[in-house]
């Protein structure tokens, strides 16, 4: 049985005493959560703060983005390494706009997923269709094929221990929530391609989020679905009422 993740991408949001505050808000909170773990990833200057206020909580910690090599000269990045150093958990790589706005590839993404798993972070791959791919009815050859190239050489051992986020491009920050029926779709699909590339005892372990314009209102039935184990959430991540408002709907 895969136990549901709800995480919040605050994205470049919150100023450091609003991030502060909102997960102090989230660790109180967080107390009576059972059914589901929860997660928060700052923008990088505040993972360190933020980390500090949800310490020994039930708020897990982690990050946007994160670079594939160990250190060095490499100007403005940030490795897995010091992800760690600072109790981050997970890492959130090949977001959708890290792929349209910042034009990572598959290929880039793979390297990260391999350093993330290496230092011992839980890395969230994203992945997920245009409004164009959609309507031209090519959704499940795409998310394959992001899957394909961003999961390369990952073992069966660390697919089972890593997160997938199924975001259509066109329902984040959008507004436009995919329906149920869709989501599930490509959830299914997704799990049907772990099992055919691995086994089918991988695919039933692995758990796969929904994004895109995730709320209170309609978490309770995208989460409902067999294949869908939680969601990674935006824009309602930003204020505790609206995130514990989603948790709650598990
Ligand atoms: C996201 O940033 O991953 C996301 C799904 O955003 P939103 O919930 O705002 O659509």
């Amino acid at each position: 049985m895969r136990r549901p993740f709800i995480a919040g991408n605050w994205k470049m949001n919150t100023t450091r005493a609003e991030g502060v505050a909102l997960a102090t808000e989230l660790a109180k909170a967080a107390e009576s959560i059972t059914k589901c773990d929860i997660a928060v990833c700052p923008p990088a200057v505040y993972v360190d703060a933020v980390g500090a206020a949800i310490r020994g909580s039930k708020v897990g910690l982690g990050a946007q983005n994160m670079y594939h090599e160990p250190s060095g000269a490499f100007t403005g990045e940030i490795s897995a390494a010091m992800l760690v150093d600072l109790g981050c958990r997970y890492v959130i790589l090949g977001h959708s706009e890290r792929r349209h706005v910042f034009h990572e590839t598959d290929a880039d993404i793979n390297k990260k997923v391999h350093a993330a798993l290496k230092a011992g972070l839980t890395p969230i791959v994203c992945v997920g269709e245009l409004l164009a791919e959609r309507e031209a009815g090519t959704t499940r050859h795409v998310v394959e094929t992001q899957c394909n190239g961003s999961l390369a050489g990952v073992t069966a051992e660390q697919l089972a221990g890593l997160v997938i986020a199924y975001e259509p491009v066109w329902a984040i920050g959008t507004g436009k929530v995919a329906t149920p029926a869709q989501a599930e779709d490509v959830h299914r699909d997704l799990r049907a391609w772990i099992a055919s590339r691995f086994d089918a005892a991988t695919a039933e372990k692995v758990r796969i989020q929904y994004g895109g314009s995730v709320k209170a209102s309609n978490a309770p039935e995208l989460l409902s679905q067999p294949n869908i184990d939680g969601a990674l959430v935006g824009g309602a991540s930003l204020k505790a009422a609206d995130f514990l408002g989603i948790v709650a709907g598990v």
